[in-house]
């Protein structure tokens, strides 16, 4: 079956454009957005598909030379995009040769006449190695992308590779004569068609990619403390309300410890705000260091952190929040003026043994009343509720 390959390549090209515009449209202010090669790659693959159309209404330099050399570079752009997006350093080396060596072989065969296969060989070679650099960039990264959206741009890539592949195995094979790629012919409408389900494949998927990305930083945004990058206070509810409910199905033992600075507006009275910060960074740290990997520990707000510790009964409990309280008596923490801030925690201990039936407020309060006590009796110590 052949379809009738202007048609095709008008279609093309509206789409491409479309895309182009929709994903220049997304691109945000910082320089450094893939967006911004995505949209560029695009916009050559509407020059491209115009040069094509033109073919025999302009001179082959145009048509045949700036159009093959422009398809392989919107496989570059897109490949320095992938780099941007994975946030390493862009392989323009490897993405560029490409096209500069078959935009030079083109050139240099316009001027001595070459043999017939050649040329159409030497694009779509090129054409296959740029798409082999992009999945094999997609691919080195997969598990470190998050989303549904690579999978789009990764089968893209495939179905053009297999029908880049077809077109160089009918060439070799010497079984069909390419010719004028405006011809409507089977191997051209092959080609174009997997051309046009590619593009919007790969368009689709690098818009979800970058969706995902955004929705993810969101999600850890909403649930992380930002001076501590610990669990913020909605983080700790969230998963304080799990382990409760969990806990009372298993019949396990869980504890809370609320942990408050001593005398912490003495720090900031003395060393200043942002020597404040430092020391409640050190002193999260130094919380999370020690935590097993189970435990939760977050910021609850001010200079009060929480724990959580799952399956952890008041023999365990007591032995760890002593660790803890030691571990912040020792710490050297050291103000933005090179002084040494001697801090110390107070901890409310509380262990709610299996078969309890408790909601968040009543355990939060049984630990705030630990905490209590322990400020009343003389702070830098645990006391139990
Ligand atoms: P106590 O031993 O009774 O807990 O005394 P305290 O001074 O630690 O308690 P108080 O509640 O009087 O003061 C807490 C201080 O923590 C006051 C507040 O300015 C400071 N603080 C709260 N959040 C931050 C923060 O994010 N950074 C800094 N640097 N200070 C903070
Ligand atoms: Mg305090
Ligand atoms: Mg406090």
């Amino acid at each position: 079956m052949a379809l009738h390959t202007p048609t095709l390549l008008v279609v093309m090209l509206l789409m491409a454009a479309a895309l182009g515009v929709s994903m220049a449209l997304m691109v945000r202010g910082d320089r450094r957005d893939p967006m911004r090669h995505w949209a560029a790659g695009m916009g050559m693959i509407v020059l491209t598909m115009a040069l094509f159309g033109l073919r025999g209404q302009i001179d082959n330099w145009w048509s045949v030379v700036l159009g093959n050399t422009l398809l392989v570079a919107c496989f570059a752009w897109f490949g320095e995009g992938l780099c941007v997006f994975q946030q390493r350093a862009p392989r323009r080396l490897l993405l560029w040769s490409p096209v500069a060596l078959m935009g030079l072989a083109l050139g240099l065969m316009q001027l001595v006449p070459a043999p017939e296969p050649l040329r159409p060989a030497m694009a779509t070679g090129a054409v296959t190695l740029e798409v082999l650099l992009l999945m094999q960039l997609m691919l080195s990264r997969r598990r470190q992308t998050s989303g549904r959206g690579q999978y789009f741009v990764l089968a893209g890539l495939l179905l053009i590779l297999l029908a880049l592949l077809a077109r160089l195995l009918a060439l070799a094979s010497g079984t069909t004569q390419l010719g004028n790629l405006m011809e409507s012919r089977p191997e051209h409408t092959a080609v174009l068609l997997a051309g046009v389900l590619t593009l919007l494949l790969v368009g689709l998927g690098l818009v979800m990619m970058t969706k995902e990305r955004t929705d993810a930083l969101n999600r850890t945004l909403a649930l992380q403390d930002e001076l501590t990058g610990l669990a913020n206070r909605r983080a700790v509810q969230r998963l304080l309300d799990q382990q409760l409910a969990l806990h009372g199905r298993r019949q396990a033992a869980l504890t809370l410890l609320l942990i408050d600075v001593d005398h912490f507006k003495r720090i900031n009275d003395t060393h200043g705000h942002l020597s404040g910060d430092v020391a409640l960074r050190e002193i999260g740290a130094c919380l999370i260091e020690r935590l097993r990997g189970q435990d939760v520990v977050g910021r609850w707000g001010g200079e009060e952190f929480i724990a959580l510790l799952p399956d952890t009964g008041i023999g365990g409990a007591r032995k760890l929040a002593e660790q803890l309280r030691r571990a912040v008596e020792q710490l050297q923490a050291v103000s933005l003026a090179g002084k040494q801030m001697p801090l110390t925690v107070s901890i409310g201990l509380h262990t709610r043994v299996p078969a309890d039936e408790a909601t968040r407020e009543e355990v939060i309060a049984a630990a705030d009343g630990a905490l209590y006590q322990a400020k009343q009796n003389g702070r830098n110590r645990i006391e139990e509720a």
